[in-house]
């Protein structure tokens, strides 16, 4: 039996195999697994019901080494100040965070800390901390492509961390229960079309499998499709740190060693986006709420709830837009290319702003993410770093053709369109009287017209932006 009892304090790491945190803790001591719902942190609706499935499955995994995990709902430091007062606790170890607030608030729990406890923090969410990609005159990356040739050129091979062997400390300390923190919803519970998604490390590593052995051999071609389900789905995983990066990386390439290995390359490419959006958000901390090129601040974004309102609920009369916002609030999750074209749609044809778009995604996603949802809604707006131009106008009428050529996707969340024939489902208002009846739709009534000309919104999107660019 060891004497020392180390604090493991959990966050987005609800796991246990490739946790640098408790794996180094479970070697010095005993174990007090925590887990902090912290009370001055935004988590946005979907997630906490995520959050609520990950900690009951983390629960479970410590509870079959036989040691418990204490929940705790407030401020942090608190917390941690009431725990180590009024118990034999001789370090607290944690795995880094890299936004503004965290950043902060975890500096201020070390230096409260570390003159009488080991505080130790460490890597569990990046391929490479933010910090160590450089380019030759030494400073951080701006566009995608050479930070990606950096990052590879970077990488020998990651040590994947074994699941420890587990000591609990052997004293007691008070838990909440989880039910108390009421993070399911209820009256009216609106999450029952999340119920597609398994929870917890087990079913994150039986989704990177499946991925692996299924779906990976079609992701290059497939993952701009959203009706194929060509994509890894593993974004909530991550976010929660339920596998870790180095995981995915070290599996994919076992498995692109077998095959053809450019659909291994392209899925890491998505991962190392992620990576890029967290060094977006490291080196530019401000990028959650302002734009990253200053000049967007003046742009004249409309407010304009009744709008705002139809962008959210699926009612804009554009269909490739409407099945997407209907997928999203339906089972929390939206395919990438969709999240694209339902940006572009509010930011440049509606003139709402990026935030606007970002906060709602916040709050709908299940794998709501302040690094990878700032730097993409700014990409989107054409504001971010490396991103797509203001000026390139997504026509969301040609993105749906493209993309749902056969409109399967549409007809999939719009019901109300499923018997029309695929000429007319990108634009069911241009369909004929006869066609519209014979299939029981009454535009206006049951499905909308477009809430907007799209050509006529493209030149209003222009004129705002030849007036920011001065
Ligand atoms: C407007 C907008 C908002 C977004 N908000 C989020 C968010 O809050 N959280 C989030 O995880 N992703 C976000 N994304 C990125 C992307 O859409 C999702 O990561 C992806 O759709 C998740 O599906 P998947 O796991 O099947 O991806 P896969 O294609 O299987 O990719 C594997 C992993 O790579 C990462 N990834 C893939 N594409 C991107 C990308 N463009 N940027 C950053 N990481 C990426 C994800 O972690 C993903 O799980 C957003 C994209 C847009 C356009």
């Amino acid at each position: 039996m060891k004497n020392d009892n180390y604090i493991v304090w959990f966050r987005q790491d609800l796991r246990l195999s490739d946790n640098p945190a408790l794996f180094h803790a479970a070697e010095k001591g005993n174990i007090v697994p925590l887990f902090i719902l912290d009370t001055n942190d935004a988590i946005g609706a979907a997630s906490k019901w995520w959050l609520n499935k990950s900690l009951e499955s983390l629960s479970q995994s410590l509870l079959k080494q036989g040691v418990h995990l204490i929940l705790r709902c407030g401020n942090p430091v608190d917390v941690l100040d009431e725990i180590c007062s009024k118990h034999n606790i001789s370090g607290i170890y944690w795995n880094r965070l890299y936004d503004e607030y965290s950043i902060k608030r975890d500096a201020k729990i070390k230096s409260r800390f570390s003159a009488q406890l080991d505080c130790q923090s460490f890597n569990a969410s990046l391929l490479f901390e933010p910090w160590e990609i450089k380019n030759k005159s030494g400073e951080h990356y701006k566009v995608f492509t050479s930070y990606w040739n950096s990052l590879k050129a970077s990488i020998t091979n990651f040590t994947i961390l074994p699941t420890p062997k587990i000591q609990e400390s052997p004293i007691e300390i008070v838990s909440d229960d989880l039910s108390s923190w009421n993070l399911h919803p209820h009256k009216p519970d609106w999450s029952v079309g999340f119920s597609e998604w398994s929870v917890g490390e087990s079913d994150a590593q039986k989704r990177l499998q499946d991925f692996l052995d299924c779906r990976l051999s079609q992701y290059s071609i497939g993952r701009d499709v959203p009706s194929s389900n060509s994509t890894s789905k593993l974004s909530p995983h991550l976010h929660f740190g339920e596998i870790s990066p180095s995981q995915i990386w070290s599996a994919s390439m076992q498995v692109s060693q077998l095959t053809n290995s450019d659909n291994a390359w392209k899925f890491l490419s998505e991962i190392a986006w992620r990576e890029f959006a967290y060094y977006s958000l490291y080196h530019f901390p401000y990028i959650e709420h302002k734009p990253l090129r200053p000049q967007f601040e003046k742009m004249e974004w409309r407010y304009d709830d009744k709008t705002f309102d139809t962008w959210k609920k699926g009612l804009t009369g554009y269909p490739i837009v409407d099945a997407g916002m209907r997928e999203l609030w339906h089972t929390g999750w939206m395919h990438n290319r969709v999240r694209m074209i339902v940006g572009s749609f509010l930011v440049k044809d509606l003139l709402i702003s990026w935030q606007d778009g970002a906060k709602w995604f916040f709050d709908t996603l299940l794998d709501a993410d302040k690094a990878s949802n700032s730097a993409s809604w700014q990409w989107v707006a054409g504001c971010g770093i490396d991103s797509s131009p203001y000026f390139r106008i997504f026509n969301p009428t040609l993105q749906s053709q493209k993309f749902d050529p056969e409109g399967s996707y549409i007809k999939k969340w719009i019901p109300e369109l499923k018997n029309l024939p695929s000429l007319y489902i990108h634009e069911p208002h241009k369909a004929p009287k006869h066609i519209l009846q014979n299939c029981g739709i009454v535009m206006g009534i049951t499905y909308p017209n477009p809430i907007i000309d799209h050509g006529l919104a493209r030149n209003r999107a222009l004129s705002a932006l030849k007036k920011i660019s001065g």
